[in-house]
């Protein structure tokens, strides 16, 4: 496994996965698409088919769980800003995975760091020092579920932080960006970073998707970081609207700049997100969580507890 993590350090790692630009389809983003979205989150999409429920506890009330999916120290930030200002800085992100839990299913949003560093310590690749505590699977316990209680997955994108713990659900239903899949499923032998999402039953959606068709919890099409890259829109009913950025974002500060990493697929694109996110963020009144913030995370529930 812990080759495995070398090379999907290696191949996500800065500088390295310019090849998925031959992987981009640009495309231009509607931004009169946003107050439909925003009024009827999406209202129009097909619905995904949701398993019924089993004999976990149930919900009446949507809910939003933060889970602890790593920590990322970077030792040169030089890598995260195309403009050239980060250098010589360095910085720790968290990095997080999220469990929207809906009356009609559960979706786990984003697999983090591999488990394979639990037993290992912390792995140093470049200008990356990655580190995990629990997995997926034991913070599930920690409000009574169990993988198998999950029933869809999605990932804001295939970056090695962001996809590492797949094997823990195998047959869970996948709802997957069109381009990021054909991304990751490209040929190469670079694929075998993927080998556990083959396991996983793969629906794939185009644009933005309303998951569970009542507008509630929305997968939002922000590409250019990779070719398929998403976030999401969770709509609670005490918290408000949240919007989880994926990567659009490493920063606040490169939220407030526009600041677009070197390791990035199609950096036009990758602003027309921007652009796009923050209409829709201002439309929808959204408690912005930017992933890999620290000061974001610290200010979110904790297991067991959630925001709704
Ligand atoms: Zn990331």
């Amino acid at each position: 496994m812990v080759i495995l993590l070398e090379r999907a350090l290696l191949e996500s790692g800065p500088m390295k996965n310019i090849k998925l630009n031959q992987f981009t389809t640009p495309k231009t983003i509607l931004l009169g698409s946003i107050a439909a979205l925003a009024l009827s989150a999406c209202g129009g999409k097909e619905k995904a088919e949701v398993p019924t429920a089993n004999a976990k506890p149930a919900i009446t009330q949507t809910k939003l769980y933060t889970l602890d999916c790593g920590t990322i120290r970077i030792s040169d930030l030089d890598a995260f800003s195309t403009a050239g200002d980060y250098a010589g800085q360095t910085d720790t992100f968290t990095d997080t995975c999220y469990l929207v839990r809906h009356p009609e299913g559960d979706l786990l949003w984003d697999l983090g760091l591999p488990a394979a560093l639990i037993e290992s310590g912390p792995q140093v690749n470049g200008i990356f020092t990655v580190s995990l505590e629990k997995t997926i699977t034991d913070q599930l316990k920690e409000i009574d579920l169990t993988p198998k209680d999950i029933d869809l997955i999605s990932i804001s994108h295939s970056h090695f932080d962001h996809a590492g713990q797949a094997e823990q659900f195998p047959g869970t239903k996948w709802l997957v960006n069109d381009a990021e899949y054909a991304a990751m499923f490209n040929g190469t032998e670079a694929e075998a970073q993927y080998e556990a999402f083959k396991s996983l039953e793969r629906v794939t959606i185009d644009g933005d998707h309303d998951v569970f068709g009542d507008g509630t919890v929305a997968i939002i099409d922000l590409p250019g970081h990779t070719p398929g890259h998403t976030g999401l829109m969770v709509k609670l009913e005490n918290a408000g609207t949240i919007l989880l950025t994926g990567d659009l974002f490493h920063r606040s500060e490169s939220r407030k700049l526009q600041r677009v990493p070197q390791f990035n697929t199609d950096e036009p694109q990758t602003i027309d997100s921007m652009e796009k996110f923050e209409a829709l963020a201002s439309v929808t009144d959204a408690r912005v969580i930017i992933q890999h913030e620290p000061d974001d995370i610290a200010s979110l529930p904790k297991l067991p507890e959630a925001l709704d």
